[in-house]
Order: structure tokens, then C-alpha cells, then sequence
């Protein structure tokens, strides 16, 4: 037997059946005995217990003994700690040779010794609701879940759905990370886009609040009051926009202290008027903006070629300058980049920017102190029991210059203040959720090292890596 078998086991064992009770979702993690069932009294419970119930909110006192912890805000990870979860949250963080009486009274103690703890990953873009399709939705964030990610930032869909699934998430009905989702606003000629049809069905093209079209002659501070109102956690500003509009979308959020997330160029506005969002996706933009400078309309067709471009270039240079004074986070997706060799057996009719190009601009923005977080807007295929974000992470570190460190910050405490819920997880601190991933190998040493995942505690639900039975991604058709 392993070293891992042997925690496993003991994890198992130490749980006993608040442990069966908090893995499975949609269950309530109240311990029943059978004795109290039969006799089947009105439960008294006080409003507080009550609403836990209701809510199927953890409840638990557990301490998770021994692990060495990675706190993800770039400190030295320290060995041997123990974390004391209390019902949701952390309610202590000490070395596990500090354990006392009062720390561990009335607490199920679950030994972890010889892993790695982090806080729970987020995938940073991810699409669920592109086209609504809730078995495809619920196998995906299953898929991200019970491999260690705890929240996704879903980048625009129907926020019909994914209101419901976060809620869902939220009462732990599924096992499915958090999530946090954007209402998008773009110019009206966007709205031909078939994508937003299946995502605002039934409302018509640009009227849904979160698939909405905005002009100059827009209400923008009603535009982003309803955004907000679907629900979401931040605005997306996606294309066809002047760089007026651009600006005066995020001097609004901003000062409806709505997240703002755009991509990085949003065309015929440039990837400087942009800036002074919270955050812009997809870093090969500006190289597109640097060979294309007076593109007017968004589209993915008809690339330029980025022939002899490279991260040295006058233009590059000068938008990573001020994409770091901006302070403004890069959501860079390498993962939607092609490696030049696959481009090439290819031979697409048209160039696209390759993967080693989009991590060169990478590299140069991270050396020039701009924030990286981890989103991936690409998914794993079916079949892989494991989510993309460990191969965004793998591409970081190797090709985007981040040490396994930073890495893990980009997927845990940058991506939790992206989402404006920095104060609420992101890193292991007393009083931040208790969203916690334990996995068997150390990832400092190797960022892969993140895909030996053992459990998943999300709110303080566990969801253990042994309970994962992959069965293919259902069959999904998108646009
Ligand atoms: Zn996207």
C-alpha cells in the first residue's frame, strides 16, 4: 500500500459517516441516527440551525491535520500545519504540534499528513450556457469540481442557466464549483452572432439583460444596473463598440463597483481604451491590434499574418507598459493558441497567432508586473477525467514564464479578485471560505504535480477524488 492509499484510507475511515453524508451532494450533511428517525420528533432547532438546513449549508467542525500548507498569496509554503474548518469557513490556520484542546473540541479530525493544501482553483473563462444544455453543463463543472477547482468564472452564456446552477452549486444540490457569471453588453451588430441567439432565446437578440446591445443613445447606468441584476458577477464587454462607449461602460461598472471584464480589444475601440478594466482576455489580441490597427469589427476569420512578430515589438512593448501601469489583470487563454508546428500540418487557409507568440506577450507582461489569472475558454475533450486548467497552468509556468508559485496564484488568489471576492477565498486565511484542495505531490516542485488531487472541500463539503467516476462529456453541440 502506498503512502497515498494509506491517506485515502484514512480519510475514509476518520470521516466515517458525516463523511458519506457531506460527499454526497444534495444530501444534508445533518448526521440522522436511526433510533432518532423512528422515533420521528419535530427536530427544535434554532433559526440559525434552521436556516443551515434550508440552505444545506456544512455545519461540521472538522480539522485537517498535517498537510503542508500552500496558502496562494506567494508565501513560503509551510510544513505540518493544521486548518480548523468550522462549518463553511476557516476558523484557524496553527503548525498541527499547536493543536490544543479548545482548537479541536467537538471537531471530526481528519488526518492529512503527507499531502499538499491550496485553496480551491478557478478556471477564470470557461462557457457552460453558450448554448443552454444542462447535462453538458453539470458533467463539466462535475469534471472541475472533484479535480480541485472550486470556482469558474463563466465569460457569457444564458444567465437563465447559469443562475440556477450557481444557486444549485451554492446548496451543494450538485457537485459543481461556485459559479460566477457575466452579463454582456456589445454593439448591436454583435447580436448577429448565433451564439447570442441560443443564449438569450426567447427575449430577441441584444434585449436580454445579459445579452444586451448598447449605443450611444444606451442608458448605461440602467444598462449595467440590470446586467447586475441577472445576477452576475461582472459585466462583459465583448465587441463592435466605439472606444468612447468602451470607457464609459467601465467608469460605470466601476463605479457600481461591478466588476468589468472586456476582452482586450473590443474593436473599432483599441486595446488601450480597455485599460482600466479589472480584467481583458485573450493576450494575442494585441498582436492582432499591432498588425490589423484599423480593424472596425470583431471577428475570428481573415487573421493577418504575424509573420517575424515577436514580444520585442515597438507596439507589443508599449501596450504591455500600459496594461501594467493600468493594473488591469491579464486573462491570457493559452490554451485557445495553437502550437506553430499544429498550424502548419494544418495548413489553415488563413494564419493564426500561434501558441508560442501568445506566450512570448505572456512572459513580457508578467516580467513587467502585470497580474495573471488562469482562464481557459477551451475545453478538456471527453473522454479526459481531468479538467483544461492544468494544462493552462503547465503552459504558464513552461512557456509563460510563471514559477508553479505564481501559477498557483493566477488560479487561486489573482482569480479571486478578478471576481471582486478576494475577501472571500482565493487564499487560506482564517475566516475565508473553506475552500480547500489536498493533493498527493508537491506542486512547487512541479505545477503538474496539481493533477494528483485527492480532495476537493468546497464551503466545507468534501468531495474526494476517490468517488469520481469519469463517463464521457455528453455530447454537446455549440456554435
Ligand atoms: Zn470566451
Amino acid at each position: 500500500m502506498n503512502k497515498f492509499t494509506t491517506i485515502a484510507a484514512a480519510l475514509a475511515l476518520s470521516a466515517g459517516a458525516a463523511w458519506a453524508q457531506q460527499s454526497a451532494p444534495g444530501q444534508s450533511n445533518q448526521v440522522i441516527q436511526p433510533d432518532q428517525a423512528s422515533q420521528a420528533k419535530p427536530e427544535l432547532l434554532t433559526p440559525e440551525q434552521q436556516l443551515a438546513k434550508l440552505t444545506n449549508r456544512a455545519t461540521a467542525k472538522v480539522v485537517y491535520r498535517g498537510a503542508t500548507l500552500i496558502a496562494g498569496n506567494g508565501q513560503p509554503a509551510r510544513a505540518d500545519m493544521a486548518i480548523v474548518v468550522d462549518g463553511e469557513r476557516i476558523a484557524a490556520i496553527v503548525p498541527a504540534a499547536q493543536l490544543d484542546a479548545a482548537l479541536t473540541k467537538g471537531a471530526e479530525m481528519v488526518d492529512v499528513g503527507s499531502s499538499y493544501v491550496l485553496p480551491g482553483l478557478i478556471d477564470s473563462h470557461v462557457h457552460y450556457a453558450t448554448h443552454p444544455d444542462r447535462a453538458y453543463a453539470e458533467a463539466e463543472l462535475k469534471r472541475d469540481l472533484y479535480a480541485g477547482i472550486t470556482g469558474v468564472r463563466d465569460m457569457a452564456g444564458d444567465a437563465r442557466l447559469l443562475g440556477d446552477l450557481s444557486r444549485a452549486a451554492m446548496i451543494n444540490e450538485l457537485a459543481a464549483p461556485d459559479i460566477f457569471y457575466a452579463s454582456l453588453v456589445a454593439g448591436p451588430s454583435f447580436f448577429q452572432d448565433p451564439r447570442t441567439v441560443t443564449s438569450s432565446l426567447g427575449m430577441g437578440p441584444g434585449q436580454a439583460p445579459w445579452m444586451y446591445a448598447v449605443t450611444d443613445k444606451t442608458d448605461i447606468a440602467l444598462a449595467v444596473a440590470q446586467a447586475r441584476g441577472t445576477g452576475a458577477t461582472g459585466l462583459k464587454i465583448y465587441a463592435n463598440l466605439p472606444g468612447p462607449l468602451v470607457r464609459k461602460l467601465v467608469a460605470e461598472a466601476k463605479r457600481q463597483h461591478f466588476p468589468v471584464w472586456t476582452h482586450m480589444q473590443v474593436y473599432p475601440a483599441t486595446p488601450y481604451d480597455s485599460l482600466g478594466a479589472t480584467t481583458v482576455s485573450h493576450v494575442c489580441m494585441i498582436a492582432r491590434y499591432v498588425r490589423e490597427p484599423n480593424k472596425v469589427q470583431y471577428g475570428h476569420r481573415d487573421e493577418p499574418s504575424y509573420e517575424g512578430l515577436d514580444a520585442n515589438d515597438a507596439g507589443i512593448r508599449r501596450y504591455v507598459a500600459a496594461l501594467a501601469k493600468s493594473g488591469t489583470i491579464l486573462d491570457a487563454t493559452l490554451s485557445v493558441y495553437q502550437p506553430a508546428a499544429e498550424i502548419a500540418e494544418k495548413k489553415a487557409a488563413h494564419p493564426h497567432c500561434a501558441r508560442e507568440l501568445a506566450a512570448a506577450i505572456t512572459r513580457a507582461a508578467h516580467a513587467a508586473g502585470v497580474t495573471i489569472i488562469a482562464g481557459t475558454d477551451e475545453n478538456a475533450t471527453a473522454d479526459d477525467p481531468l479538467p483544461q486548467l492544468f494544462r493552462e497552468l503547465d503552459m504558464l509556468v513552461h512557456d509563460g514564464g510563471l514559477s508553479p508559485q505564481e501559477a498557483i496564484a493566477a488560479a487561486t488568489s489573482n482569480a479571486a479578485r478578478a471576481l471582486g471576492k478576494d475577501k472571500e477565498f482565493g487564499t487560506l486565511e482564517v475566516g475565508k471560505l473553506a475552500n480547500l484542495v489536498f493533493v498527493k505531490n508537491d506542486p512547487l516542485q512541479d505545477v503538474a504535480n496539481l493533477r494528483s488531487v485527492m480532495l476537493t472541500v468546497k464551503r466545507g463539503v468534501r468531495y474526494a477524488r476517490e468517488d469520481y467516476h469519469h463517463a464521457p462529456i455528453p455530447v454537446h453541440d455549440d456554435i
